[in-house]
């Protein structure tokens, strides 16, 4: 008999999937299990109208049988059936749509990535051709007397004949190809390796998915007692997932114990948001927050990432696309019935698909954080703890593209209250004199609240943001301002936090000590770029600040990096010395009477400013000898 051969549209997609060794071979047993549940449900829901497929429904089942020595696995089920045209129709095209957009000159590389991606959704049925080399399929139509077998070896193209089949459905038996280095097949041909992948990827289909399973027994009394094997039909899928659930039948303990046992964590997690969406696309997910930050967060090991469905079916563990870089903590399940798991029909189109999901996804977890935030306290700082610093790369990274939805998530120490609060609660909270939103960042909280500047804004009555990470003051240059208020840091010249008067006097003080200032300058021999009288000091006698674009804390920054220093950006330093404070005198007398003292005072009050500003003196021995000359 002539061999047909098969409509290739796009053979080359078939050649593609079935040769290469990337692919992810195991996806073909969930491919035809799927489409046994699909043929299941399409009869049942015939049966509402159609006496012939009335007449023809059983209780749904879908069998997975295999034989070793004759490397056969068969999928079987008791759906809608095939006829003769339906078999020609339905097997014998390719991709039939053929929107795979499939470039005519793929280079190698491309081939191997769409051959990836194909791998991942599958080519339906024809994944079967991916672990055999021999597919004998036996269907009977509800609306036929008579069974049909389609047999292929997928290159040569297909026969049809006639067979008799007593029930209405759908048999699929494939012939292992040969083990070779890369790929053993024979690995397919194993109850406990059949069952696994069941459980992987078809766990949650809705039909009962039938293996003769191995048991044991005891058998014999006494000496003779022995273990006998013995197989038993049972049902390998656990069928009805969480999130297909009602959320008002899903209780707190099953979302926390799914989250556990799916993403190995002993913690509960410290939110769980379970959706369902119907817009665009409708998809249901159950994502989870763990509570602590995993131990390879910040490193290159750690993969984002949500578990893909379709219809209960597994297309990916880890869909990265799904979640935004700044979210990346999140964990969790989508489940679409939109999305098909055959990726050769609607690529263009899936793309889409997960987009839309993703963005969904990404406004339930921005709202559900935000109703943390003022819901439960508490629990959303101990969410800060482990995924703020997160949030914080998110408003920086990508030139801050993101800032705009992540803002209303931060928490910053304020000064005045001792807790966090966010941006918001600190505009409101801020009286109609003030103009900017006031920060410090330090290595530390005492640290910062140990400024000199600080005192000027508690004397004012405002709040301030204690900022305490490295990135904080990029965050803060990233943010820029909210509203009309600007953020604005203590150490700046805008900082507005001077009174007129106070002002003038240190220019006075400036002009009348110009001499004095350029000696302390001088005797610092180069490690400051300025000296002048302080404007915002009040009790401390002296204190750095920066002149120009990098910050001190910016300096310490990069110091960490790795890099040539040479090259590394450097504050221009600042010493401010406050005239009212009686040391100002001492130095001014040791200046007009003892010029040794005077630039030894000077180096002892520089590293005290490099000390209050968190920095280390560049010579600590030499210091202190200077220390111990003037005592
Ligand atoms: P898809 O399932 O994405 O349409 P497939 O290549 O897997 O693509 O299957 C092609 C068609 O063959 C299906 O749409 C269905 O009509 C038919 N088919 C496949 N498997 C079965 C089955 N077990 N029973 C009945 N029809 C089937």
């Amino acid at each position: 008999m002539a061999k047909k051969q098969f409509k290739a549209e796009s053979k080359r997609l078939l050649d593609l999937m079935i040769n290469s060794i990337y692919t992810n071979k195991e996806i073909f047993l969930r491919e035809l299990i799927s489409n046994a549940n699909d043929a299941i449900d399409k009869l049942t829901y015939l049966a509402l109208t159609d006496e012939a497929a009335r007449s023809a429904v059983s209780d749904p089942v879908i069998r997975v049988d295999f034989n070793k020595e004759n490397r056969t696995i068969t999928v079987t089920d008791n759906g809608i059936g095939m006829t003769k045209e339906e078999l020609e129709e339905n097997l014998g095209t390719i991709a039939r749509s053929g929107s795979l957009a499939f470039k005519e000159n793929m280079t190698a590389e491309e081939e191997t990535e769409a051959a990836n991606i194909i791998g991942q959704f599958g080519v339906g049925f024809y994944s079967a051709f991916m672990v055999a080399d021999k597919v004998t399929v036996l269907s009977r139509s509800y609306k036929s007397e008579q069974g049909y077998k389609w047999v292929s070896d997928g290159i040569d193209g297909y026969t049809v004949t006639e067979c008799d089949k007593t029930d209405v459905g759908t048999v699929i038996e494939m012939h292992l190809k040969e083990d070779t280095e890369e790929v053993k097949y024979s690995e397919f041909c194993d109850e406990y390796r059949l069952k696994s992948l069941i459980k992987t990827y078809s766990d949650y289909i809705r039909h009962p998915i039938i293996m003769e399973v191995t048991k044991y027994r005891e058998e014999g009394e006494g000496d003779d007692k022995k273990q006998v094997s013995y197989t038993e039909a049972e049902t390998v899928n656990s069928r009805i997932p969480l999130w297909q659930k009602s959320k008002n039948d899903v209780t707190e303990e099953e979302l926390n114990g799914f989250y556990k046992d799916t993403f190995y964590d002993f913690e509960d997690p410290i939110l769980a948001i379970q959706t369902n969406a119907e817009g665009l696309v409708a998809y249901k997910s159950l994502l989870f927050v763990p509570a602590k930050t995993p131990y390879n967060y910040y490193t290159k090991d750690f993969e984002k990432g949500l578990k893909l469905y379709s219809s209960g079916v597994l297309i990916t563990d880890r869909c990265e696309e799904l979640l935004p870089d700044h979210f990346r903590f999140v964990k969790g399940v989508v489940d679409s019935e939109d999305l098909s798991l055959n990726i050769s029909r609607e690529m263009l189109q899936q793309t889409h698909q997960l987009k839309t999901i993703a963005n969904g996804i990404e406004k339930k977890i921005k709202s559900e954080l935000k109703k943390l935030m003022s819901a439960d306290r508490e629990k959303y700082e101990k969410f800060f703890a482990a995924f703020g610093l997160q949030l914080k790369y998110g408003v920086v990274s990508d030139f801050g593209v993101n800032k705009d939805k992540l803002k209303d998530l931060l928490i910053f120490r304020s000064l005045k209250e001792d807790k966090y609060i966010s941006i918001a609660e600190y505009i409101a909270a801020m009286g109609e004199d003030q103009k900017h939103i006031y920060y410090a960042c330090g290595d530390s909280l005492s640290m910062i609240g140990g400024l000199p500047q600080v005192e000027l804004v508690r004397d004012k009555g405002y709040d301030m943001l204690m900022l305490t990470d490295e990135v904080d003051e990029f965050v803060m240059q990233t943010l820029r301002s909210e509203g009309d208020k600007d953020f604005c840091s203590i150490n700046s010249e805008g900082a507005d936090l001077l009174d007129k008067s106070d002002e003038e006097k240190a220019e006075t003080a400036e002009k009348e000590n110009k001499e004095l200032l350029e000696f302390v300058k001088e005797a610092l021999s180069g490690k400051v770029f300025e000296v002048t009288v302080s404007k915002k000091l009040k009790t401390h006698p002296v204190c750095l600040s920066t002149s120009g674009p990098v910050t001190l804390e910016m300096e310490k920054y990069f110091a960490q990096m790795p890099g040539d220093e040479a090259q590394k950006p450097k504050a221009q330093r600042v010493l401010e010395l406050n005239a009212a404070h009686p040391v100002f005198e001492k130095l001014k007398a040791a200046f007009d009477s003892d010029k040794d003292r005077a630039k030894a005072l000077s180096e002892l009050l520089y590293g005290q400013a490099l000390l209050i500003a968190g920095l280390d003196i560049e010579d600590p021995a030499a210091w202190t000898e200077t220390v111990l000359g003037l005592i």
